[in-house]
Order: structure tokens, then C-alpha cells, then sequence
């Protein structure tokens, strides 16, 4: 099997969830397949070991799952980008635009430190309308790193959010 067939095999659709007309991805069931989650993981790892990656960035929640997976098999830094009001130390924030109000992301201002021009990875589990991932784009690049990737497991593509983001995108299954 491919690395596409085992992430449909074992990511479930939820419809109408968190409301009605939401076709939510639920990626737990990916998570506690390990062979699924492991082939994912070897699979990126391969895409990004000669990338000179320096520093895994993951979205909270899900993309800390990924992310720290990853980081870990990379043998790179892992850094958090968190809701507001999660990270003790001095910060930097970015707001975005939900469908109704807005929404707050942080990461530590000394996230990449001890690296000279360093080079990020940004991950999450999907990008929907790309409101997120770019806010967490825009912090990395404030806190003096460049994003030489933006990853996602699944993109869903009409809702075009892959046009909001300056870096490169990559996804592995388009729906
Ligand atoms: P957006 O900012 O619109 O790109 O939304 C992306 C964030 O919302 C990601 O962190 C996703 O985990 C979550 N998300 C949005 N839509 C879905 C969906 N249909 N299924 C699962 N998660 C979603």
C-alpha cells in the first residue's frame, strides 16, 4: 500500500461535526493504528533528511502530534505554536480571522535560538481555509526563521487556504 491508501484507510470522516455540514477528519484513528502512524512519519522523514531542516514547527493541537514525531525522527528541535495565553515566556502573537471573530496564535520569542538563519518546517494535520497555518507562517518569520515547508497530512482544497501561505505547501491527500 501507499502511503495515500494507509492514510485513508485509517483517517475516519466525521460528518457534521463540530456542526452541521463540517465533514471533520479525525486523525485519532490514524494515531492508534501504529503501523499507519509509523509509515507516516518514515514517510515525511524521508522527504525532509537532506532538507537542512533545523526546527519542526507544529500547530497546536494536532500539529504537535506530527511534529514532535517527526522532529524527534529528524533529529531536529521541536517548537510549539500555541493558543494564546499557553506559553510562560516573553511572546510573539499573531490574530487571525475565524468565520465568526478571531483567533490568537503564539510562539516563545526565543523559539529558534542558538541557530543562525534557521530553517523551519511547519506542520499540521489539515489546512482548511489557511487561516491558521498563515498566522503561524507570519510568527516564524518574526521570530527570525524561515519556513522552508509548510506540511500538512490533508488539505481541503476548495477552500483554497494553500493561496494564503508565502512558503511552499505540501499535503499529502487533497480532498
Ligand atoms: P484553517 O485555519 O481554516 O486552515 O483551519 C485549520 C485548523 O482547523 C487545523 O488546525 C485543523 O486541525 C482544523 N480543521 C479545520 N477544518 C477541519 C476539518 N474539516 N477536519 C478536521 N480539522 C479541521
Amino acid at each position: 500500500m501507499d502511503i495515500k491508501e494507509i492514510l485513508n484507510n485509517s483517517i475516519r470522516t466525521v460528518p457534521d461535526f463540530p456542526q452541521k455540514g463540517i465533514m471533520f477528519k479525525d486523525i485519532t484513528t490514524l494515531l492508534n493504528d501504529s503501523k499507519a502512524f509509523k509509515s507516516l512519519i518514515e514517510f515525511l522523514k524521508v522527504r525532509y533528511e537532506n532538507k537542512n531542516i533545523d526546527f519542526v514547527a507544529g500547530i497546536e493541537s494536532r500539529g504537535f502530534i506530527f511534529g514532535s514525531a517527526l522532529s524527534y525522527a529528524l533529529n531536529v528541535g521541536f517548537v510549539p505554536v500555541r493558543k494564546k495565553g499557553k506559553l510562560p515566556y516573553t511572546t510573539i502573537a499573531e490574530k487571525y480571522a475565524l468565520e465568526y471573530g478571531f483567533d490568537e496564535v503564539e510562539i516563545h520569542i526565543d523559539a529558534f535560538r542558538d541557530v543562525k538563519n534557521p530553517k523551519v518546517l511547519l506542520i499540521d494535520d489539515l489546512i482548511a481555509t489557511g487561516g491558521t497555518a498563515k498566522a503561524a507562517e507570519s510568527l516564524i518569520k518574526k521570530a527570525g526563521a524561515e519556513v522552508v515547508e509548510s506540511c500538512f497530512i490533508i488539505e481541503l482544497e476548495f477552500l483554497e487556504g494553500a493561496k494564503k501561505l508565502q512558503s511552499p505547501i505540501f499535503s499529502i491527500l487533497k480532498d
